[in-house]
């Protein structure tokens, strides 16, 4: 296949600044380079990310990219979302390993840590040196995060934490868990270090998506932390709520990356492949589905990039992201769907990337608020009331 050409229908490059289109094009350069020879390999080894490639990342400045200070590059939010784009144009593992460490873990100690927990995670992340996991979900409680059972008990100037966290992407490679727990003054956030005794996490096997990503569970029975470990800031949901509106916003960006790279590659293909006298881009059927992803990754970048420029702004609100959140990535599956309709066989075998972006975009549908939650929340805004 040729270079990844980009998808840029409405000349929206325009309304990029030079370091905004710089940023992207570092990065889609280094994931063509350096990430996409190596994905093949990780996801035939089930849950394997490639460590190796963790301080280069560091040196673009993609951890905790649009946060500031602490050896932070200090982005934009335009800028940010075309990094996450580009990374989730290799793989949304790649995305989602970025994802974690800077919004779901560097976020939370950034907005909502002590100076010392600031000083001690935040540069050594920014660095790659250490590596960060979020612990929210529970067996028994995804979309409903609020119910969850993991409890923090005092003792004296310590936290004693039980618990089990599952679905916890970097959870086994993390040297710092931010794990959520219910106390008798309601949520809080602690930090909890690799190596705690009765801290563990185990890897889940098993996956058919994100299979170049390592999700993990976090058991906790009688952990202790002490006070230090606590967000000092950080008080009840609104704590992990507002890292997933972080998260969620990278992953309105991350999905059209997903989805360009199929439509480059599926674009490619019908070109060159021949059909009953006639290459395969030539048939109405195939046009209509070629017109469709276009139309459909173009809307998605407007939408990405208002709600970019609104979070640049401060005047973002988190039904905003949702909508985002939810119609990129709906459009995304629609199109990595499609490609792989369009690449026949070919496309069920790992030499094209159209089913491994769809098998992806099945976890993107489903975490970070599912499909559904998502538009929960938005009926709810408008409507007033709460569909539960
Ligand atoms: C690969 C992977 C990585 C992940 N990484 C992390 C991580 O790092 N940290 C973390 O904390 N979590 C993580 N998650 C967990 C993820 O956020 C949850 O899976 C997600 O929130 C959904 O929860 P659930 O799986 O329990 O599904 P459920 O909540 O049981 O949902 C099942 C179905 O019911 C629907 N549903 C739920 N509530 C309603 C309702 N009120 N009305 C109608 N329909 C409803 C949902 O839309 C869905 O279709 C990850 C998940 C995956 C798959």
């Amino acid at each position: 296949m040729a270079e990844f050409q980009g998808l840029d229908f409405l000349l929206l490059d325009d309304l990029l600044s030079d370091e905004e289109r710089l940023a992207r094009e570092s990065v889609r350069e280094w994931v063509s380079r350096e990430f996409l020879p190596r994905v093949q390999e990780h996801v035939r080894r089930d849950g394997s990310f490639p460590m190796e490639l963790v301080p280069a990342m560091a040196e673009l400045g993609l951890f905790g990219a649009n946060l500031e200070g602490y050896g932070c590059a200090g982005m934009n939010n335009v800028a940010y979302g075309l990094v996450m784009q580009e990374l989730e144009r290799g793989d949304s593992g790649l995305r989602s390993f970025a994802s974690v460490q800077g919004s779901l873990c560097m976020y939370p100690i950034h907005a909502y840590g002590s100076d010392a927990q600031k000083e001690r995670w935040l540069p050594a992340m920014a660095a790659g040196r250490a590596i960060g996991c979020f612990g929210l979900t529970e067996p028994d409680f995804g979309s409903f995060a609020q119910g969850m059972r993991t409890r923090a008990e005092r003792r004296g100037g310590s936290w004693v934490l039980n618990g089990t966290k599952r679905w916890i992407t970097n959870g086994s490679v993390a040297d710092v868990a931010v794990v959520w727990a219910r106390t008798e003054d309601g949520v809080r956030g602690f930090l909890v270090e690799k190596g705690t005794p009765g801290f563990a996490a185990p890897d889940i096997k098993g996956k058919f998506s994100l299979r170049a990503s390592v999700t993990s569970e976090l058991y906790l029975k009688d952990v202790e932390v002490p006070e230090e470990n606590r967000l000092p800031k950080a008080e009840g949901m609104k704590g992990p709520l507002s890292c997933l509106t972080q998260a969620r916003y990278g992953i309105a960006w991350g999905a059209l990356g997903a989805g360009m790279a199929c439509y480059d590659e599926v674009l490619q293909y019908t070109r060159e492949r021949v059909v009953q006298g006639g290459p395969l881009a030539g048939k109405q059927l195939t046009q209509e589905k070629l017109v469709f992803m276009l139309t459909e990754l173009t809307k998605g970048q407007l939408l990405a990039l208002r709600v970019g420029r609104l979070k640049d702004e401060g005047r973002l609100h988190h039904t905003m992201v949702s909508m985002a959140k939810r119609n990129n990535v709906d459009v995304a599956l629609q199109v990595a769907r499609l490609a792989r309709d369009l690449l026949g066989a070919n496309g069920i075998v790992d030499d094209y990337q159209a089913m491994r972006h769809m098998v992806n975009l099945e976890t993107v549908r489903t975490y970070e608020g599912t499909h559904d939650v998502h538009t929960l929340i938005l009926g709810e805004h408008i409507t007033g009331h709460r569909a539960l």
